[in-house]
């Protein structure tokens, strides 16, 4: 199991882009970052497969291209899409990498941050198994905020945003049970690192 238990110093991303900490799965839904891009996003998501199920180990055979079809009536719609995300952290809090974060992972889609365009080019994705209608687990979010400051430390993270805020009417991830003041007091986030969010006092 890895996981948050682990220490600080093995969420840091080596010079490859791979997080120690994290069991790697490699996906092939990748490809290169355009020349000299700063990677200044890290944008956060839900996915749960089957939908509203967790723990079955679809989400990896998905990011591989190895979904079943004939599974569930749902993956017969997706298995032959073609996407990735940099990490997944599970229900227990496990994280999985996917895509070095050297490199581009396929997981914003048609997306615009502040008036930036095609945000794959210059941001982190991490998926958290989960769904719109139920609430994260605290392993994910110990994962999550331990993640996050490795991140920071090494590449020139500006922000922090969710996938329905950059895909806005098109994306409702990660959803409104995502505890935003919690991941920032976790996780020593600036506000002003979270661009969207609204506080208050
Ligand atoms: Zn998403």
């Amino acid at each position: 199991m890895t996981g948050p238990s682990q220490p600080a110093q093995a969420f840091l991303p080596d010079a490859d882009g791979w997080v120690p900490a994290a069991r790697r799965v490699p996906s092939p839904n990748f490809d290169q970052r355009p020349p000299g891009m700063p990677v200044d996003l890290v944008v956060l998501h839900n996915i749960s497969l089957p939908p509203g199920q967790f723990g079955s180990g679809d989400i990896e055979a998905f990011f591989q291209n190895r979904l079943d079809p004939d599974k569930h009536s749902f993956f017969a719609t997706i298995h032959q899409v073609q996407v990735s995300a940099h990490f997944l952290v599970t229900r227990q809090g496990e994280l999985v990498q996917f895509v070095p974060c050297t490199q581009r992972a396929w997981h914003a889609g048609q997306s615009d941050f502040f008036g930036r365009t095609r945000c794959n080019d210059f941001s982190i994705g991490i998926e958290i198994e989960g769904c719109d209608d139920l609430p994260f687990t605290s392993a994910q979010y110990d994962t999550v905020a331990a993640l996050v400051p490795a991140l920071m430390a090494v590449y020139p993270v500006r922000a922090i945003a969710g996938h329905s805020d950059i895909a806005p009417g098109r994306k409702t991830d990660p959803g409104p049970h995502f505890d935003w003041d919690r991941l920032a007091a976790d996780a020593a986030v600036p506000p002003g690192m979270l661009p969207y969010r609204h506080t208050t006092g």
